[in-house]
């Protein structure tokens, strides 16, 4: 009987010494682990470094998010900001990255999508088709990529846009000058307002 309690004992301060810190490590590089995913999380979600796309125009006309379409076949729920600014206005890019489309996208009108270098997507919409940028660019923070487009657009074949006041056909859904600002991250739509400086 003795015996077998001194196995007991003894066993147990083996399990002890070899599982314990082994358990113990585990957890504890589980603990990093996750502490690293929720700190890149957070690192990358919090990030301001996007600059203002549009300098000299701050002002919305359509926030993000929930709305009522100002125009027919304009969405619901409105994928962007709306920032009125005259024709011909400078847009700039709000970070490093890559042109990744250039081309008249429906709604959007003549669009151009810089693409960040960590794969945000980041849309600028009813833009001027007088490009001067090309996909497959590289983009540094500030440069100048494109210009605010013209309300109306024409000879475009499939734009199927049109100013219900005088039937012209229009740069994408849209009732004046303006920049859309769209921002993608794996391909769900968010408030640029949370990443532009
Ligand atoms: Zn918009």
């Amino acid at each position: 009987m003795n015996k077998f309690l001194y196995f007991i004992i003894f066993f147990t301060i083996i399990i002890s010494i070899f599982f314990i810190p082994v358990v113990s490590s585990t957890n504890s590089e589980m603990l990093k682990s996750f502490k690293d995913f929720e700190e890149s999380q957070i690192i990358f979600l919090g990030n301001t470094n996007y600059a203002w796309p549009i300098p000299g125009y701050t002002r919305l006309s359509s926030p993000f998010g929930k709305r009522k379409a100002p125009t027919t076949g304009a969405s619901t729920f409105h994928k962007g900001i709306d920032i009125p600014a005259p024709e011909g206005t400078k847009l700039i890019a709000t970070c490093d990255g890559n042109i990744t489309f250039t081309g008249f996208l429906g709604g959007g009108g003549y669009t151009i999508t810089l693409t960040s270098l960590d794969g945000v997507k980041i849309s600028y919409c009813h833009v001027s088709p007088n490009y001067i940028v090309n996909v497959g660019d590289t983009i540094n923070q500030g440069q100048v990529i494109g210009h605010v487009g013209p309300k109306y657009v024409y000879n475009v074949s499939g734009n199927i846009y049109s100013d219900p006041s005088n039937g012209k056909p229009t740069n994408g859904a849209t009732t004046g000058c303006h920049l859309h600002l769209g921002f993608r991250i794996s391909n769900n739509y968010v408030n640029p307002l949370d990443y532009l400086q």
